[in-house]
């Protein structure tokens, strides 16, 4: 119905008919009411659509899925608690023990070690792979058991953008599908699908909630992924489903078949569901999106410019900045602007660096990234404190990175603020 990222931003989702609230509603309800056992029991076999638990589907949740949905330009999508369920489920709907799939190896921390260490206990193989290296070289992970390709449009925290054409191409040409973790660019700035990608996930606790009240998650599908033409790799979507009387997911729901199974199987059996009150929450912070993100890439350019300038500053990665490794790919996916988030090093090390961070007066020190209040976090003295120098070089984390999440204050201010930090040093 309507074709701008904004107008969308607001208006998709939930549409009020006649006399309805024109606020989205929270239906903070466990359950829903039918007058008849049959009428039950039809919505248990999938034969008819309607709500009967909230661990599986909520009308609050389900509207706030479309709108993302809407804004990602995908057929199907669902809420999860959070973005780690999100990645979770978006391979394991797909992949079970015995299968394989890739991943960048520049993606967050905590996907990292679900992919590595969590999944890996549950039979599912990932091999991590540099993602700037040419297609010929990926092209040498691929393996028979291969299920998926998995990447981040912008990786946090070392901020590199993905070549969505190169790793769409490598998926197709081995028959599965692309997954991209939209997360810090967000629709408003990069609609994977366009670029190749069959499935998009978000941790909407960053930029989409976007004021740091709600831990929560989003799988968007494109329905572009041909199920049935890879029939073999993919048996739990294309062959029957026995705990739902022999569904075959691609058969009965088309391009629907990977959320309607994500869904229908795995929130039934592991309940990773967002609470209505949250969904509720994260639409208010959907609404002005498309204004907070440009506020974000409006500022975190004039810092990073800032900072470039600054001779206490030895290095500054922000793909928007000229000159930058990730400029060309950033003007290509995002021409309007990748995110808020950059990494830099200050000259001195791990020592310069935490003197710098507590001198800053408004600018503060969380595990936290995305929202409209500037933080920051070195994680060598924080996520990654355990390492020594060597480990965390290894593990592509310079000793001296500091992230540093723009927020949508006045830009004069912040940069008065880094300036007072970087004067006591
Ligand atoms: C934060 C984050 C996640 C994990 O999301 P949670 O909501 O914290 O579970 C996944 N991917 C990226 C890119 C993130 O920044």
């Amino acid at each position: 119905m309507t074709s701008n990222t904004g107008t969308k931003c607001i208006h998709e989702g939930w549409r009020p008919s006649e006399g309805e609230p024109r606020q989205l509603p929270i239906y903070q309800s466990t359950t829903f009411k039918y007058d008849t056992s049959d009428t039950m029991g039809q919505l248990f076999d999938l034969e008819r659509e309607g709500y009967f638990y909230t661990r599986l589907q909520n009308p609050t949740n389900d509207a706030v899925a479309a709108k993302i949905c809407a804004l990602e330009g995908g057929v199907a999508a669902m809420l999860t608690s959070s973005g780690q369920a999100a990645n979770f489920y978006a391979i394991f709907n797909i992949c079970e023990a015995g299968d394989h799939f890739i991943a960048s190896s520049s993606i967050y921390g905590g996907t990292y070690n679900l992919f590595g260490v969590t999944m890996k206990k549950m039979g599912i193989e990932c091999t991590f792979v540099d993602q700037t290296l040419p297609a010929e070289e990926l092209e040498k992970y691929f393996k028979p058991n291969t299920k998926a390709v998995f990447g981040e449009t912008i990786t946090n925290p070392t901020v590199s953008i993905f070549d969505f054409e190169k790793f769409a191409k490598l998926a197709h040409d081995h028959g599965v599908p692309l997954i991209v973790d939209n997360t810090f660019a967000t629709p408003v700035n990069c609609r994977p699908f366009e670029w190749g990608a069959d499935i998009v996930t978000h941790s909407t606790t960053k930029y989409m909630d976007g004021h740091g009240v709600g831990v929560g998650g989003c799988i968007v599908d494109s329905g572009n992924f041909d199920w049935m033409a890879h029939a073999e790799k993919f048996p739990g979507l294309t062959t029957p489903d026995e705990s739902y009387h022999g569904i075959t997911y691609a058969e009965r729901f088309g391009k629907g078949a990977y959320i309607t199974k994500a869904t229908a199987q795995l929130m039934r059996d592991l309940g990773s569901i967002q609470s209505p009150q949250n969904a509720f929450y994260l639409n208010l912070g959907l609404e002005t999106l498309h204004l907070r993100m440009k506020q974000h890439c409006e500022n975190a350019l004039a810092v990073a410019k800032y900072l470039k300038a600054n001779d206490k500053v030895d290095w500054v990665h922000y793909a928007d900045l000229e000159g930058d490794e990730y400029n060309e790919l950033a003007k290509k996916y995002m021409p309007n602007g990748t995110c808020g988030v950059l990494a830099f090093g200050i000259k001195g090390g791990r020592e310069a660096s935490i003197k710098f961070m507590d001198s800053l007066k408004f600018a503060s020190i969380v595990t936290h990234v995305a929202d409209a209040k500037t933080c920051l976090l070195h994680p060598a003295s924080h996520t990654h404190r355990q390492m020594s120098e060597e480990q965390l070089i290894e593990a592509g984390v310079a000793p001296d990175l500091i992230r540093l999440s723009v927020g949508i204050e006045n830009v004069e201010d912040l940069i008065a603020d880094l300036e007072q930090a970087f004067a006591q040093l």
